[in-house]
């Protein structure tokens, strides 16, 4: 049976360019970039050489870049490596649509004593400006940061962030931003945006997991969380992952030549016409997100009265990839918080699936997905008829 991977927000294949050249790194370029000696020296031309093409797709300097594990640590980093730099301000504000990564930060923040700021978002999960407008004027001195996320994980939802950015910079507070489901699939100039920090993540983008980083404007300072290192200009300690750090550059290489296309714009009308063909073949369903900007990949289908589990359960079996939002929060039985905050009915919200496509995929996979879908949710709901 043939598979058909729309779970590409969870993670995308990496590229065989990405392969090629993390394979060279750990054969060839295995030396310590802090080594003295001349292959140290190699490898740590290597991780410079990787940070300019790293640059180049962010649209920003290459000592603006310190590599991290990923997003997770990314966002950490960010966050509470931001609230401990400016301990005369203890308010941090954010989302409640935003990744775990940024909740989680946001949780141990407050039990170190930070105040939190929830936004509320509409019922399309774009964050309430009037909201943050409101909160920056009252507590403007308090607050050590504000971090968005560009584009949702669960919704392909994108946040204005350039407006974000704005009323942040009015009032002096400064502005992070969790770009993992952006990066490598959008344009990304982040050099002239209102944007202090930016996190982002290779395996989202055809590289390999375990590599990504964090976009550092100049003059904004951080304690780090990682101790132990120098390395990273002293924002990370460790040592880098050379190979992770090979791949998550060639995945950037491939990602801005392919930006130069306009394929992005064919797969945002492969999404749209798999979601049409949904609806037309499928009662009672709700495409989420649908009534804001979305990322040209992710399509959230909510089946009325049923278990997102059943759903994706079965449509595994018959070789359908997909998730129920958050690839972390699959196997809980309560509904997304994503959809919640959005205020998506709780009927609903059970049985959302988070269908999303990459560069890689074709029309006959969605074709063939197209088959599977209806017949799936048929047979589902008419085995709950039955009971
Ligand atoms: N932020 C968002 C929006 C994500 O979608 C993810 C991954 O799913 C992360 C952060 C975490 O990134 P990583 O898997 O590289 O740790």
């Amino acid at each position: 049976m043939r598979t058909i991977y729309l779970d590409n927000n969870a993670t995308t294949r990496p590229a065989d360019e990405v392969v090629a050249a993390m394979n060279d790194a750990l054969r060839e370029h295995w030396h310590n970039p802090s080594s003295g000696h001349r292959p140290g020296q190699t490898a740590r031309h290597g991780v410079d050489l990787a940070r300019e093409s790293v640059a180049k797709l962010l649209g920003c300097r290459d000592r603006q870049i310190v590599f991290t594990s990923g997003g997770t640590e990314a966002d950490n980093l960010a966050i509470l490596g931001s609230l401990a730099s400016q301990p005369d301000r203890n308010a941090f504000v954010t989302s409640s649509t935003e990744h775990d990564a940024v909740r989680e930060s946001a949780e141990v923040a407050e039990k170190a004593g930070a105040e939190i700021v929830w936004l509320p978002v509409d019922n399309n999960g774009v964050v309430d400006c009037n909201a943050l407008e409101q909160t920056l004027k009252q507590r403007g001195r308090d607050i050590a940061l504000v971090s968005i996320m560009w584009a949702n994980n669960e919704t392909g939802v994108i946040q204005p962030v350039e407006t974000i950015g704005n009323l942040c910079r009015e009032h002096d507070v400064r502005f992070h931003t969790d770009a993992v489901q952006w990066v490598g699939k959008a344009k990304t100039k982040v050099g002239e945006a209102p944007i202090d920090l930016l996190s982002f993540s290779g395996h989202k983008f055809h590289g390999p997991k375990g590599a990504g980083g964090v976009y550092i404007r100049p003059g904004v300072r951080l304690e780090k969380r990682s101790i132990g290192g120098a390395q990273e200009r002293d924002r990370r300690g460790g040592t880098e992952n050379t190979a992770g750090i090979a791949g998550l550059a060639a995945a950037a290489d491939l990602a801005g030549k392919w930006l130069e296309t306009d394929e992005s714009a064919r797969l945002a009308k492969l999404r749209d016409r798999f979601e049409r063909a949904v609806i037309d073949s499928v009662d009672d369903v709700l495409i989420n997100s649908a009534g804001a900007e979305r990322m040209w990949n992710t399509s959230n289908i909510a089946f009325k009265r049923l278990e997102a589990e059943a759903v994706l359960m079965l449509l595994s079996e018959r070789g359908v990839c997909a998730s129920a939002g958050a690839a972390c929060s699959t196997g809980s039985l309560e509904p997304s918080p994503v959809l919640m905050a959005m205020g998506v009915e709780r009927v609903f919200a059970h049985g959302a699936v988070r269908f999303s496509l990459s560069r890689f995929t074709t029309e006959e996979e969605i074709d063939e997905a197209l088959e599977i879908i209806p017949q799936a949710i048929a047979k589902l709901r008419s085995s709950m008829s039955a009971v």
